[in-house]
């Protein structure tokens, strides 16, 4: 079947053992593009359980061929598929963009291009990484092995639909699990729209599947007892509980990327323009709407002033590349929904009383559609919910601080750990700022991320385990040694 899919041609069934199927589950989702707030469709799959014993059992048999599959024969479809993603690329961030919103060149455009990346570098590992022995001197040879842990999911956010699915599938496959995927009901058509390049890229029938759902589907994974593993991103209150769901059916193994609220240190020697760039670009690209966004911006006294001039006019000059994600030369789309309107502008109107300064933005941009300008607050209260929460939208909140021990302090203070940023030009500053950061990744002259060699997670209530790097390879296996008496 060639691909075919688009906005006329949604792609509303589940995906299992190589075949679009209806859901056995009545209940269906609905969709609505956040351009306009139109309802897109009422009638996509939302899997059951009956839907996910069936993947499950599909998984499972496919598990022990998959995990024998020669490496170069596992590599070359892993290849093929990063291929098909590319060829495909515009189509399939267009069925992500009718109901996120984001604009192709900012942001689905990055997306398929991290996808892709992320089966190429996976597949790249699969004869490489191979496991290690140690020697006979004592009598008996030691051999450690890699074992892939048998059917793995993952269930992940609308926020980076296409992305997401790169970062936890591909190490999944590469190690020899299977996988059953769960994209968000915020987000299906993209994920759905993959099973046909599974099969054409010769993916054997059940090593990787699709469920759309919505968070009763992830709640059947996440305590499915024939699940080895399940890989989430999302919400810190659902990653919670994942992990409790994953600990009282079968111990399964989790891997949780959740939220954060990152903080940017700008110090007085920091180069200016770059700081206002990088914490200008964190908090704007894909409307802010991204989990390590350095949304809390910390500036040292002697250099405040200037970067609020800058820091306001960039956000200014952001406000102009709002628009409409399909026309041409938008850089900032929607917000996603009307939910996560009402919520992000719900914190800007709290925001305004009394918790802070609103610096520039705060308003919604037209009358119709999700769309917001970006905002920023100044002099904020350390102990109000816009410092201390994530509000997952363009809004950011700005501090001056004076000493370095204050604002370690203070940026410490928080559950969250995942991402941080340090802007200045002193090195030994820099590397002492970024080693007392509680949080899994810190950006130096730079913030808000990612290479796909390195790994990528965060500390605290940001999340357990990591993705990216061999540390994904690791995520998705478990060592077995086996011990060889020498001697006999
Ligand atoms: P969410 O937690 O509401 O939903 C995420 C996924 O979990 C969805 O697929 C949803 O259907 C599913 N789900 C919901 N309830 C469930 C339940 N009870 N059991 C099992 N599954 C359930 O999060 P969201 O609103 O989709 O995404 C935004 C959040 O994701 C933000 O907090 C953001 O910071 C975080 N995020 C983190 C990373 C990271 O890598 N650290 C990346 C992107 C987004």
């Amino acid at each position: 079947m060639a691909f075919s899919w688009n906005e006329k041609n949604l792609p509303k069934q589940l995906f299992i053992n190589n075949e679009f199927v209806d859901s056995k589950n009545s209940k269906k989702l609905s969709l609505y593009n956040p351009k306009d707030g139109s309802l897109i469709a009422d009638d996509v799959a939302l899997a059951g359980e009956e839907d996910v014993d069936i993947a499950v059992a599909g998984a499972e048999n496919a598990a022990k061929g998959w995990k024998k599959l020669a490496p170069t024969e596992r590599r070359n479809i892993m290849y093929k598929f990063a291929d098909l993603i590319e060829k495909h690329g515009k189509d399939i961030a267009a069925l992500s963009r009718i109901s996120l919103g984001a604009p192709y060149g900012a942001f689905g455009a990055f997306e398929i291009g991290l996808c892709a990346e992320a089966f190429r570098y996976n597949a790249g590992w699969i004869d490489k990484f191979g496991g290690e022995s140690w020697p006979q001197e004592d009598g008996f040879l030691k051999i450690v092995r890699n074992e892939p842990l048998g059917v793995t999911a993952g269930i992940v956010p609308w926020n980076g639909p296409v992305g997401t699915i790169g970062l936890k599938v591909a190490p999944a496959l590469a190690t020899g699990n299977t996988f059953i995927l769960k994209p968000s009901e915020k987000t299906p058509f993209s994920s759905a729209a993959l099973g046909t390049l599974i099969k054409e890229a010769g993916f054997p029938p059940g090593v990787f599947q699709i469920l759309t759902g919505d968070g009763s589907t992830g709640a059947l994974i996440a305590s499915h007892m024939r699940i080895r593993k399940v890989s989430f991103t999302g919400s810190i209150s659902t990653g919670k509980k994942i992990q409790e769901m994953a600990a009282k059916s079968n111990l399964k193994r989790v891997t949780l990327e959740l939220g954060g609220k990152s903080p940017a240190v700008v110090f007085d020697d920091a180069n200016l323009e770059n700081a206002v760039t990088w914490c200008a670009n964190a908090i704007t690209a894909n409307t802010g709407q991204v989990c390590f966004a350095a949304s809390r911006v910390y500036v040292q006294e002697g250099i405040y002033e200037k970067f609020i001039a800058g820091y306001k006019a960039a956000m200014e000059a952001k406000a102009k590349e709002v628009g409409d994600p399909e026309a041409e030369g938008t850089n900032i789309g929607p917000l996603v929904d009307k939910a996560q309107f009402e919520r992000v502008t719900g914190f800007i109107e709290r925001g305004q009383k009394g918790q802070g300064t609103l610096l520039v933005g705060g308003k919604r941009i037209g009358t119709s559609g999700f769309y917001l300008e970006p905002t920023v607050f100044t002099d904020v209260d350390i102990k109000s919910e816009i410092h201390t929460e994530e509000i997952f939208g363009p809004v950011s909140v700005v501090r001056s601080f004076k000493t370095e021990e204050e604002i370690m302090e203070l940026s410490n203070n928080t559950n969250f750990g995942l991402m941080a940023g340090v802007f200045t030009q002193d090195i030994n500053k820099a590397l002492r700022v970024a080693s007392d950061f509680e949080s899994g990744m810190v950006g130096v002259n730079c913030v808000s991320m990612m290479f796909m060699c390195a790994p990528f997670g965060g500390v605290k209530e940001s999340g357990v385990g990591r993705e990216c790097g061999i540390h994904a390879l690791r995520a998705f296996t478990e060592t077995k040694t086996i011990m060889v008496n020498m001697n006999y």
